[in-house]
């Protein structure tokens, strides 16, 4: 499997190379997700003496392509991967959000999906293992951008919290141990919106205190299991009726379904908590 590196940029942005292993020969290539910033990508991959190979957008927002035009005057030659319907300059290959992609020089292939919702042509990138043929016996790792976070989920922009919702359920359904890269870290206060929702669990609990473990020792809390966003995660936990509850209780709205669940948590959170 291919190893990733994490680059931090901004206050709390990441962005994600994901490389080849170390091979006998010492080349090492990389897919660079979402540059928002080209500085601490360049100077990553020149530590590590990385030939990168291709840029993979997720969506439009500048802290996510901002990058792209200095990346390309260092590496002229490199293919740009995003969403066709977004307006993203410099994108070479526009996809749809069904493609399925193979980058050997990495050992890594990508079914792409849309998750529209943060922004209404968002797409995410399922990596999974090319010499492994057998796709449901490698871990599957998900950089999904600004729409499933860490203990919460982006905000709507120009998309629609219906959109949004159907996206986190789409993923929801990606095998169990998926690993889920998303853009931002936000976890620790996503997590303190999750105790609003759930205030007896003891999942949370157990997540802020690992957290909050990784965040003092200068660590990232990103990538986390899908497992445990399914446990901890309110916007992945609008389907369940004690959920459904708390969320009409604290917004005063009568809530039929997962999606009007969603819509009303996302809101509450907007407006009460962020
Ligand atoms: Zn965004």
């Amino acid at each position: 499997m291919s190893c990733i590196i994490t680059v931090p940029a901004f206050s709390d942005n990441y962005i994600w190379l994901i490389c080849n292993k170390r091979r006998d020969d010492n080349k090492q290539f990389a897919a660079i997700v979402d540059p928002g910033d080209a500085a601490p990508v360049i100077t990553a991959l020149e530590k590590d003496n990385i030939q990168p190979i291709v840029i993979l957008i997720t969506h439009f927002h500048h802290d996510h392509v901002g990058g792209i035009s200095a990346l390309l005057e260092r590496y002229p030659d490199l293919p740009v991967y995003g969403p066709a319907s977004e307006n993203i300059p410099h994108i070479t290959h526009p996809l749809k959000g069904d493609e399925k992609l193979k980058f050997d020089a990495i050992d890594t292939s990508f079914q792409v999906m849309n998750v529209h919702g943060h922004t209404a042509g968002h797409i995410a990138y399922y990596a999974f293992d090319s010499l492994n043929n057998d796709r449901d016996n490698s871990t599957g790792r998900l950089f999904c951008g600004d729409t499933l976070f860490a203990g919460g989920c982006g905000r709507v922009f120009n998309g629609t919290m219906k959109d949004l919702h159907d996206s986190l359920h789409k993923i929801s359904q990606l095998p169990e141990d998926t690993l889920i890269y998303c853009a931002h870290e936000y976890t620790l206060d996503n997590l303190g919106f999750a105790q609003w929702v759930e205030p007896d669990s003891g999942d949370i609990v157990a997540r802020i205190d690992a957290d909050r473990a990784l965040i003092d020792n200068d660590q990232a809390t990103v990538p986390s299991l899908l497992s445990l966003e399914l446990a901890t995660n309110p916007f992945m936990r609008t389907h369940l009726p004690h959920v459904a509850t708390r969320v009409a209780e604290a917004t005063g709205k009568s809530l039929n379904n997962s999606t009007e669940v969603f819509t009303a948590m996302r809101e509450w959170k907007d407006s009460e908590y962020d």
